[in-house]
């Protein structure tokens, strides 16, 4: 399939990022597994305009239906590689589905770095 802009990651910083693309009227795919964002099972009172305690898979799932609202695509498997065809990306999933993009969005997250101490 053919988009104008992939994003990688559903997390806050893929969909922000999502709504923002599809609101200047490119077509976008999501792709990314909403559980694996470290928001997920949060609880959040920090948010400008968000006042109370919510919990952050309320926020997502939010967001989710924004992007959604504005037209973007979502695709619920992680990327598993994205080749540079000159021009033109080739982004692959692990269902093996793909998706030829002008532009690709990278928004997944942070991992920690441990110090390999032994608990
Ligand atoms: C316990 C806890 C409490 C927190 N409380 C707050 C709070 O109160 N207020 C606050 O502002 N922040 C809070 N945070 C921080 C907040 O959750 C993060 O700042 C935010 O989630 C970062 O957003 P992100 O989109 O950059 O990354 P993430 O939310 O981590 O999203 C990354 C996304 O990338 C996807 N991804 C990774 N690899 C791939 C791949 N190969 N293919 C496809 N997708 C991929 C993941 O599935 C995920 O959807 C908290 C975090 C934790 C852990």
């Amino acid at each position: 399939m053919e988009f104008d802009v992939a994003i990688i990651g559903t997390g806050p910083a893929g969909l922000q990022a999502a709504i923002h693309a599809a609101r200047k009227k490119v077509s976008v795919v999501v792709l990314g597994k909403v559980v694996n964002s470290a928001m997920t099972g949060t609880h959040v009172e920090n948010y400008f305009g968000v006042p109370g305690v919510k919990d952050g898979d309320g926020i997502l799932a939010d967001g989710i239906a924004q992007a959604k609202g504005f037209g973007c695509t979502f695709v619920e498997y992680n990327v598993t590689a994205a080749e540079d065809l000159g021009g033109r990306f080739l982004i692959t999933a692990e269902d093996d589905s793909t998706y030829e993009v002008k532009s690709v969005v990278i928004a997944t997250g942070v991992s920690r770095k441990t110090l390999g101490v032994p608990g």
